[in-house]
């Protein structure tokens, strides 16, 4: 994994300036409790910062590695895999999946045969939904050349045998609920984010 110190302290200014990467006592969307919150969204809601991260990611690539197209996954990547082509002079397509099938290009969006595909993703943590876009890409005769993350919360164990540029590593401390040394001290987690809205509505 490619990280530089000097990018990864930017990237986490950019990050904490925009309340997309908080310290504190949360409740996360799995139902653990952490010391940290991350939502790249925040730091991709005004264009400028979106900009600049790219522009960090640009400078993170060197010439390490060339691409046609940035392909993410919905919908986390999309903003970012957008941001990202427009700084390196890419095209931007992203794929989704409909009620938890594969990932399939849509919209008229398609890749060609020999074109080299940078794989957008904002957060990496398992790296779970960024590598079921490996298949697709090598399905249409297209090479995946690398993978470029905001954030890695992977602690740099993911290795999917290609360059992965992360700008940002970022690890958090996580407790099950019931044995959180922070809900022992006396203190409420914030819920952050919209999982429990998300959650109220699939009950619905
Ligand atoms: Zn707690």
């Amino acid at each position: 994994m490619r990280v530089d110190t000097s990018i990864d302290r930017e990237a986490r200014g950019v990050l904490e300036r925009c309340g997309a990467l908080r310290e504190g006592h949360f409740v996360l969307s799995s139902g653990k409790h952490s010391d940290r919150y991350c939502q790249c969204a925040r730091a991709l809601e005004d264009p400028k910062d979106a900009a600049l991260l790219a522009g960090l990611m640009k400078r993170l690539i060197g010439g390490a590695v060339e691409a046609d197209v940035v392909l993410a996954p919905a919908l986390g990547g999309i903003v970012w895999g957008y941001a990202l082509a427009g700084e390196i002079g890419a095209r931007s397509v992203f794929a989704e999946r409909a009620d938890g099938a594969a990932f399939t290009l849509r919209r008229g969006f398609a890749l060609r045969e020999g074109e080299r595909v940078l794989l957008a993703e904002d957060v990496i943590t398992t790296g779970g939904s960024v590598m079921q876009l490996v298949p697709l890409v090598e399905r249409a005769g297209a090479a995946v050349v690398g993978f470029a993350t905001i954030v890695d919360r992977s602690k740099g164990v993911f290795d999917p045998g290609r360059e992965v540029f992360a700008l940002a590593q970022v690890e958090f401390d996580m407790f099950e609920a019931d044995g959180c040394p922070m809900c022992a001290a006396g203190g409420t987690a914030e819920q952050p984010g919209s999982s429990r809205l998300d959650g109220a509505r699939r009950k619905s």
